[in-house]
């Protein structure tokens, strides 16, 4: 916008050049030229009105803008004529028009911004300067454009670009104001807050890819404000995070109603871009009590969205006081495993894998210890879960992989490490980078590596595993299916995918010496051995349960406290050099291990 001063300085160019060729006859003819060229280039419309109220200069630009006849123009006209124009034209509103007429005639400097409307969509900012003489000089100004872009601006920082929902900022804003004006000043009113976060989305996504992803979130933005009464609030947190306010309820039981319905709805399936794509939706959910802020509210209901998710999602959960504490110890614990990687906390330990037939350790499994200073050893149970959704599984399966690389150097030739792999760290893109560089830099031979995956690895995004498992295993390293029995145990993995072990989890063991479960579990080794496999049976701890697993002659090899708790490194070189003897021993002159325990 044009300020005062530089107002000023045009007002006083143009009244010196108009006295100047009103006063000078001979150069009247080249000033008034002058002063037409720097009127006619301004961008603003002006018009200037002499003392006695009549116009006395007026460039074409304002004539333009306010779209008036030159036959109006050219007859001087008052202010107000001029004006009247402009509104029955429609270039100004009538109520406009009084505004700047009044501004004419207070004979003040000022500016004003008449703001577009329907009938006339333009803003348009006016500046009243009066002159020494008694008239006056009015420019205009099209900030049409301007005020758009700034309003765009304040959207943008105020909604959800994708679903046009408020964003966080302004939904806590709006939250605040609630709480203060309908839940303060001792008011008993209830409401609550439910947090929505949306399962399976992130898959979606990788698989489906963004686009994909950005229309499924807009479908849930919009069944959402279907599902709620006006005076509900909804909005987008950002990622698949959307929160709804539900005012003034009755009791609990009117949000935890609410949280059900979006339940079901959001998991109705979609149709996007010819996909039929199926979601579910975890809530958590807090209600006000007297005194409560925004920020309280929508921590409680986040805390409450971690323990549906922990219930094992699609449900809704209620905020209860004791969820803070567990999320604070969370949070130390988070901590505590950062600085264990850099402080070097960790260790790994291993378990052997005995040959049933042979009486020798062929493998050793890398098993994760954290050796805290307070907390004592850690189990990888409690660890592993945490520095996945941390993100820090990557560095720590890294370290791991690496680590066990270059304890395997150290055994006999003829022994291999077994390494395990969390789901989230095999289906990083560069698996197999990660793999190879390991190997590289320990010198392993890739026969001497073994992964174990879970069913669960297998379960997401299967033709991605798919290409990553043939990759490794065309590298020579060899495919471990670990804990099988305890998930889908679908069969059809036992071919799809290329393994070459399956390790049949130690709760086969339970009650295996009535007929049922080894009848089961003698089936599910006989198939596997039929489909080229070896079968290992994890967690033996007796000499019957040994007996009797070995009885047929189907299962290979074994792992359990009978044979050896798992061990660190330095037992487990003692354990190897009994079972096999010196380093770099020939295969044959290795010393056969009697089944026992041998730690
Ligand atoms: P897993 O891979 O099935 O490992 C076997 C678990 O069973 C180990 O528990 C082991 O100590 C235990 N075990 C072995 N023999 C017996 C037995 O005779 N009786 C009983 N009761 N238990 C036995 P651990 O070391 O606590 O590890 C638990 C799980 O944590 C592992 O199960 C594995 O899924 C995971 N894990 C361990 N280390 C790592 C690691 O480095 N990376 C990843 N991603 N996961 C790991
Ligand atoms: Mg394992
Ligand atoms: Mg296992």
């Amino acid at each position: 916008m044009l300020s005062f001063h530089g107002l000023r300085a045009i007002n006083l160019t143009l009244h010196s050049l108009f006295v100047e060729a009103l006063l000078t006859g001979e150069r009247e003819a080249a000033l008034a030229n002058q002063f037409d060229t720097a009127l006619n280039n301004m961008p603003h419309g002006l018009c200037m009105f002499r003392a006695d109220g009549r116009l006395a200069v007026m460039n074409h630009r304002f004539s333009e803008m306010m779209r008036l006849r030159d036959e109006l123009v050219k007859g001087s006209p008052t202010a107000i004529e001029i004006v009247s124009a402009c509104v029955a034209i429609g270039a100004i509103s009538a109520a406009n028009g009084r505004l700047i007429l009044a501004e004419i005639e207070n004979s003040l400097a000022g500016e004003i911004v008449t703001v577009g409307d329907e009938a006339v969509p333009r803003s348009l900012c006016w500046t009243f300067q009066p002159m020494a003489d008694g008239g006056a000089v009015v420019l205009i100004e099209d900030i049409t454009e301007r005020r758009n872009a700034e309003a765009r601006i304040v959207h943008l920082a105020r909604y959800d670009e994708l679903t046009a929902l408020p964003n966080r900022v302004n939904f806590r804003d709006e939250i605040e104001r609630i709480l203060e004006t309908e839940h303060g000043g001792g008011k008993t009113r209830l409401s609550a807050l439910l947090f929505i976060d949306l399962d399976q989305f992130k898959q979606i996504n990788d698989t489906l890819g963004h686009p994909c992803g950005d229309r499924l979130l807009c479908s849930v933005a919009e069944r959402l404000r279907d599902m709620l009464r006006p005076e509900d609030l909804v909005a987008r947190f950002g990622g698949d995070e959307f929160v709804v306010f539900q005012q003034n309820i009755a009791s609990n039981e009117d949000a935890a109603a609410l949280a059900r319905r979006i339940v079901d709805r959001l998991s109705d399936r979609y149709l996007i871009d010819h996909h039929v794509v199926e979601i579910g939706a975890s809530i958590g959910i807090a209600v006000t009590f007297p005194g409560v802020k925004a920020d309280i509210l929508l921590k409680n209901a986040d805390m409450a969205l971690y323990r549906a998710k922990a219930d094992g999602r699609g449900t809704y959960c209620f905020f209860r006081e004791e969820m803070a504490h567990t999320v604070e110890a969370r949070r130390i614990l988070e901590l505590d495993l950062r600085k264990a990687l850099a402080n070097e906390e960790f260790e790994l330990y291993y378990q052997p894998l005995v040959n049933l037939k042979t009486g020798k350790i062929t493998t050793c499994e890398a098993l994760l210890r954290w050796n805290h200073p307070v907390r004592g050893t850690v189990s990888p149970v409690d660890i592993i879960p945490v520095a996945e959704e941390m993100g820090l599984i990557v560095d720590l399966g890294r370290w791991i992989l690496r680590k066990a690389c270059m304890e395997c150097m150290l055994w006999p030739e003829q022994v291999s490490v077994a390494i395990n792999f969390s789901s989230q760290q095999f289906h990083q893109r560069d698996v197999l980078t990660e793999v190879r560089y390991a190997l590289e830099v320990s010198g392993l031979p890739a026969r001497r590596l073994e992964i174990e995956i879970t069913e669960s690895s297998l379960l997401r995004n299967t033709q991605w595993t798919h290409d990553a498992l043939q990759q490794l295993h065309a590298e020579g390293v060899r495919i471990s299916l670990d804990d099988f029995g305890t998930g889908y145990s679908s069969l059809s993995y036992l071919h799809s995918f290329p393994l070459q072990k399956v390790k049949i989890d130690r709760s086969f063991l339970e009650g295996i010496d009535s007929d049922r479960p080894l009848t089961l579990l003698r089936g599910v080794a006989r198939l596997s051995t039929d489909l080229g496999m070896s079968v290992v049976v994890e967690g033996i701890e007796t000499n019957e349960q040994l007996e009797l697993i070995s009885a047929d002659g189907t299962v290979t090899e074994a792992q359990g406290y009978l044979f050896s708790r798992p061990v660190p490194a330095i037992r487990i070189r003692q354990l190897l050099a009994a079972s096999h003897g010196r380093r770099g021993a020939k295969d044959g002159d290795a010393i056969v291990l009697p089944i026992r325990s041998i730690a």
